[in-house]
């Protein structure tokens, strides 16, 4: 019997790539359920490729209109992400929706028992232990598809926990790695968008520009691995050939190796633990990969790193308004009402007027959410 799956952002760039890799994966995986923001047309294609048989739309009028296909049943809303991931012939559902919206979702698959193939780092970023807690309360599972943390996940299963000393993430250092903060302060959004390795979304593309990726993906790390801030670290890797390092209590370290591509992640966090075989994805060759070099990140040119470790040390609600400050500044910056370097300096105000609260409830951190954008948007004007 094969796999249902739900695929919550389907229109984006780790939903298109989800797609290209359960295509070449028909045996063991079904697509069961699509979502998508407001890109109609590309769901409707979607919908009639797989045969989906519940199809969402976030920003729908009213589903009668999304006609896509006799059968399928459709839904429109916020809610459609938590009924398409909560859908009784769904096991796993690839979160790829971008920023906080994709909470809910995470959280309600999670206490269905579902397991979870996550890319939408933010949710674990703004309720890291409640999603802990939906997964044990419910006995799902969260997997990562992010990069840096499917390799630490391939180095590091079948270890015993306590023998994993520390975790090396790796950094591109994004399109500015080389320029001086002076000159960072005013880049242009198209020169923020041309990443030199990874061809993304665009609101992780900036998130890579200023480094905030890093932080939100050492945070991941955090609730991801139970490995505790001082022990997960960041090196600059131009080449985004080594995508993560594990290093063990004996001092030996692993690390996974592999051209920079999303579908072998995304297609890890489906098989894990096992292995299938896939032709689609690039065969590794050494010498093509050229010399691997590495550098430290520096501190003074991105100070969104900082911010966001910052905000993840302090815990409670900080990370969420870390994130949801971030995700204002972002779109501010895309729209061109805010510089590349003020970014940073929105987010860092925010966080300096929030009061910390502990972040036990789904409600407080939505709210603390939400309070977040408000000061931000402001702070965009
Ligand atoms: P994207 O912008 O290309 O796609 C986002 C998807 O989410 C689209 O299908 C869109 O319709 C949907 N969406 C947007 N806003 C929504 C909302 N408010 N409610 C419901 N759905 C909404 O983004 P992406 O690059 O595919 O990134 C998705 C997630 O994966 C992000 O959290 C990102 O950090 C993470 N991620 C991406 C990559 C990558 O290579 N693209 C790598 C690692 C992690
Ligand atoms: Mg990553």
């Amino acid at each position: 019997m094969s796999v249902g799956v739900a695929i919550l952002g389907s229109t984006g760039s780790i939903g298109t790539s989800t797609l290209r890799v359960l295509a070449r994966q028909r045996e063991r995986f079904r697509v069961v359920a699509l979502t998508a923001f407001g890109s109609l047309e590309r769901l409707r294609e979607q919908a009639a490729a797989t045969g989906a048989a519940f199809v969402g739309l976030v920003n729908g009028r009213n589903d009668a209109s999304l006609d896509c296909g006799e059968d399928a049943v459709t839904g429109v809303g916020a809610d459609c992400l938590v009924d398409a991931a909560t859908h009784p012939d769904v096991q796993t559902v690839v979160n790829a929706v971008v920023g906080a919206a994709g909470l809910r979702a995470t959280l309600a698959a999670l206490e269905a028992g579902k397991r979870v193939a996550l890319a939408n780092k933010e949710t674990l970023v703004m309720a890291g232990d409640l999603v802990a807690r939906a997964a044990e309360r419910g006995g799902g599972e969260i997997v990562p598809v992010d990069s840096e943390h499917s390799a630490v996940l391939q180095c590091i299963t079948g270890q015993a926990p306590q023998g994993v000393r520390r975790l090396i993430l790796t950094a591109s250092g994004g399109p500015f790695r080389n320029r001086s903060a002076e000159e960072v302060e005013h880049v242009t959004v198209d020169e923020a968008l041309a990443h030199p390795t990874w061809d993304m979304g665009p609101k992780i593309t900036i998130d890579s520009a200023t480094l905030a990726n890093k932080a939100l993906e050492v945070i991941e790390a955090h609730f991801l691995f139970g490995l505790p801030y001082d022990a997960i670290e960041v090196v600059v890797h131009p080449q985004s050939i080594i995508h993560a390092f594990a290093e063990f209590v004996d001092g030996s370290v692993l690390a996974q190796v592999g051209f920079p591509s999303m579908e072998l992640p995304i297609l890890y966090a489906l098989t894990h633990p096992e292995r299938v075989t896939d032709a689609g994805v690039p065969r590794f060759d050494p010498v093509a990969a050229g010399p691997l070099t590495f550098e430290p990140l520096r501190h003074d040119v991105f100070p969104s790193f900082r911010l966001g470790i910052e905000a993840g040390r302090a815990g409670g609600t900080m990370p969420a308004v870390f994130n949801a400050a971030n995700e204002v500044a972002v779109q501010a910056f895309l729209e061109r009402r805010v510089g590349f370097g003020q970014m940073a300096r929105v987010v860092e105000g925010v966080l300096a007027s929030h009061d910390r609260m502990e972040a036990l409830e789904v409600d407080v951190v939505l709210e603390a959410d939400r309070w977040a954008r408000e000061r931000a948007e402001a702070a965009c004007c």
